[in-house]
């Protein structure tokens, strides 16, 4: 196919997305992001974003060749722009689901701690979760839901990020990796919630619409949402459940 049917055919499906999961959510799009199929020989100034959106180029621009290498789709807000490296129809569901949250929200990131802003990264990442399975992606979850890293002590975690270290990634990989396992983990819970009739669409909608401004108001929802779908030590037999019959 060429660069440009690519290119269209992936903005086409992303937006698609983006409509299905606003009206099943009752959510008024405001407006789009901008949408790249990269390519081999697609580099970064080809994409014009730098000059669109001059004061995050720079910033951009690192995201944009750690993403490529590892070739991981993503969503960067400050550009309002979606990057997709492969052919992945997934990645279309949860960036579709993350453009959307983040577009409507337009939740700042200013002023927050660490635990803030950690936990925020985390509500993120149940929305892009859970936003692609509500419109029937198949996406897995990933991490074995038994491993919660948030109930390691602080030394196990500690040694656990040591071993992680000495596998050669970063800190901002560690990270990551931790935003995503939470995310992920508490998502699949939520999901599972709404399939069983417990939380209606409209819990969920106020999970895209919040804005979480208030200070710490990020790491309260976090813990509020693990206390009640994936509690310590009480892991998710309606997960088991459902995988044993999937
Ligand atoms: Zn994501």
């Amino acid at each position: 196919m060429r660069w440009q049917d690519r290119q269209d055919k992936v903005e086409a499906s992303v937006y698609e997305a983006m409509n299905e999961l606003a009206d099943l959510l009752s959510i008024k799009i405001r407006d789009y992001p901008l949408v790249y199929w990269v390519g081999r020989k697609v580099q970064f100034k080809d994409l014009f974003t730098s000059t669109r959106y001059m004061p995050f180029a720079e910033q951009n621009r690192v995201y944009f060749e750690h993403h490529r290498r590892q070739k991981i789709p993503y969503y960067h807000h400050e550009a309002r722009s979606i990057y997709i490296f492969k052919d992945m129809p997934i990645a279309v569901y949860e960036e579709a689901a993350h453009a959307l949250h983040l577009m409507l929200a337009n939740p700042s990131v200013k002023g927050r701690g660490n635990r803030d802003r950690l936990s925020f990264d985390i509500l993120m990442e149940i929305n892009g979760f859970l936003g692609a399975r509500l419109i029937g992606s198949p996406l897995e979850n990933p991490y074995n839901p038994h491993a919660d890293w948030a109930q390691l002590t602080p030394e196990s975690l500690v040694k656990f990020e040591k071993s992680y270290l000495k596998l050669g990634r970063t800190k901002s990989d560690f990270l990551d990796h931790f935003v995503h396992q939470q995310g992920y983990g508490l998502a699949e819970c939520i999901h599972f919630a709404h399939l069983k009739g417990d939380i209606k669409l409209e819990f969920i909608r106020r999970l895209f619409t919040d804005r979480w401004l208030e200070k710490n108001s990020a790491v309260n929802k976090y813990l509020r949402l693990k206390r009640r779908f994936w509690p310590i030590d009480k892991i998710t037999e309606d997960i088991k459940a459902a995988r044993a019959k999937a």
